[in-house]
C-alpha cells in the first residue's frame, strides 16, 4: 500500500447558477481519503454530499479547487478517464440483459479480452454469491438482488475507488442490515477503497473506517465512527450522530452548574464563569443515590433489551437516560418517582457555547 492518498480534496467549491441564485453547494471542502478505507460522507438533505461525489466521479467540475486521485490531478479529466466506478441509488442495470450481461457489458466497452471477461464475470458473480441466478434478468430479481448485480458491475473493471450514493435506501431495514455487512464483506476482500454517501447516522457507523459529517457544504468533523460518536466536534455533530442530552452550564472550578443550580464535580480548562453546553449520551446518564442532579421520572418506555427513562429536572429541563435491563425483568422505575442523577466525568463533552 502506498501513503498517497486515495483521493485528495483540495479547498473544493461548487456554484451551481450565478448572481442572487447561485446555490453554494460546496463551501470549502479539503479531505485526504486514504487507500482502501470505507469512508462515509454523512449529513442531511442538501449538504452536499452528493455534490462532493460527483465532482470525484467527474460528473460535475468544482468552480474552485481539484481533485487527485492515486496521485494524479484529475480536475479537467472526463468521468470516463478516472479510475473510479458508480453505483447509483436506481442500479441503473439492463432490463433485458441477464445478470452476467450486465457485469460483462462494462468490461467490452473497456476494451478487455474475451477471455478476461469470462474469468472477471465469473469471479463477481460468485463473489455476491448470485451464482445461481446468473441467467436471470433484472426484473426477475429480488430489490437485495438487483443491488449485489449493481455492485458486481462497478467492481468488475477494479477501479481503484468505488463511490456509493445511498445505495441502500430502496431496500427494507431487514435487507438494508444485510446488505450493510455484505458491502463491508465486500469492500474488505476487494480492498478497493469506497467512498459512500448516506443521510442515515446508524448506517455510517456500523460501515465505515470513517466518517466525514457535512452541513450546508463545509466538513465539520472527520474521524473514525468511535471519535465522531464520543468526541463530537459541536453542537450539530452530537445532535445529528445518536441521541443526546443537552444542558446548559456555567463553568467553575471544579465544577460545573446546571441552570437549576445543581453542581456537578467536572474539571474544565475553561476560565470560570464562562457559558458551555454539555452533551451526553442517555446511556452514559447513570441513575445513583449519590447522584448530584436531582430529577423527576416523567415516562419509562421499555424497549427489549434497554429502558428509556424520560426524567425533568427541578427547571423542566429534559433529560433522558437509557438504562440496561437486567436479564430477566426491567429496571423499577415509575413515572413520578424523584431520581438522583450522575455522570461518569469522562462522559461528558463540553461544547462551547
Ligand atoms: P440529498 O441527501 O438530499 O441527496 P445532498 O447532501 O446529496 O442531499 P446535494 O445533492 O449535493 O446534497 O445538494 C447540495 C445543494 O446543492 C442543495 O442545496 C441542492 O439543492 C443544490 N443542488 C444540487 N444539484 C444542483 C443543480 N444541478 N442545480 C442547482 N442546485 C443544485
Amino acid at each position: 500500500m502506498d501513503d498517497q492518498p486515495a483521493i485528495r480534496i483540495a479547498d473544493a467549491r461548487k456554484l451551481y447558477g450565478s448572481g442572487e441564485a447561485a446555490v453554494r453547494a460546496l463551501d470549502g471542502v479539503s479531505l485526504d481519503i486514504l487507500n482502501g478505507e470505507f469512508f462515509t460522507l454523512l449529513g442531511p438533505s442538501g449538504c452536499g454530499k452528493t455534490t462532493l461525489l460527483r465532482l470525484i466521479a467527474g460528473f460535475e467540475t468544482p468552480t474552485e479547487g481539484r481533485i487527485h486521485i492515486a496521485g494524479a490531478d484529475v480536475s479537467d479529466d472526463p468521468p470516463n478517464r478516472r479510475p473510479v466506478n458508480t453505483v447509483f441509488q436506481s442500479y441503473a442495470l439492463f432490463p433485458h440483459m441477464s445478470v452476467r450481461r450486465n457485469i460483462a457489458f462494462g468490461l467490452e466497452m473497456l476494451g478487455r479480452q474475451r477471455g478476461e471477461i469470462a474469468e472477471t464475470v465469473e469471479r463477481m458473480i460468485a463473489l455476491v454469491q448470485l451464482s445461481d441466478m446468473a441467467e436471470r434478468t433484472p426484473t426477475q430479481l429480488s430489490g437485495g438482488q438487483q443491488q449485489r448485480v449493481a455492485l458486481a458491475r462497478a467492481l468488475a473493471p477494479k477501479p481503484k475507488v468505488l463511490l456509493l450514493d445511498e445505495p441502500l435506501s430502496a431496500l427494507d431495514l431487514k435487507l438494508r442490515k444485510e446488505m450493510q455487512l455484505e458491502l463491508k464483506r465486500l469492500q474488505h476482500e476487494t480492498g478497493i477503497t469506497f467512498v459512500f454517501v448516506t443521510h442515515d447516522q446508524e448506517e455510517a457507523l456500523t460501515m465505515s473506517d470513517r466518517i466525514g459529517v457535512m452541513r450546508g457544504g463545509r466538513l465539520l468533523q472527520v474521524g473514525s465512527p468511535r471519535e465522531i460518536y464520543n468526541h463530537p466536534a459541536d453542537r450539530f455533530v452530537a445532535d445529528f450522530i445518536g441521541e443526546t442530552n443537552f444542558l446548559s452550564a456555567r463553568v467553575e472550578a471544579e465544577a460545573v452548574v446546571l441552570q437549576n443550580g445543581a453542581r456537578v464535580p467536572l474539571a474544565s480548562t475553561r476560565t470560570p464563569g464562562s457559558m458551555v453546553t454539555l452533551a451526553v449520551r442517555p446511556e452514559q446518564v447513570q441513575l445513583r443515590p449519590d447522584g448530584p442532579i436531582a430529577a423527576t421520572v416523567r415516562q419509562v418506555v421499555y424497549s427489549g433489551t434497554d429502558t428509556h427513562c424520560y426524567a425533568a429536572l427541578s427547571d423542566g429541563t429534559q433529560i433522558v437516560a437509557r438504562l440496561q435491563n437486567p436479564p430477566s425483568g426491567e429496571v423499577g422505575l415509575q413515572a413520578g418517582e424523584a431520581i438522583r442523577i450522575g455522570f461518569a466525568e469522562d462522559a461528558v463533552q463540553m461544547l462551547d457555547d
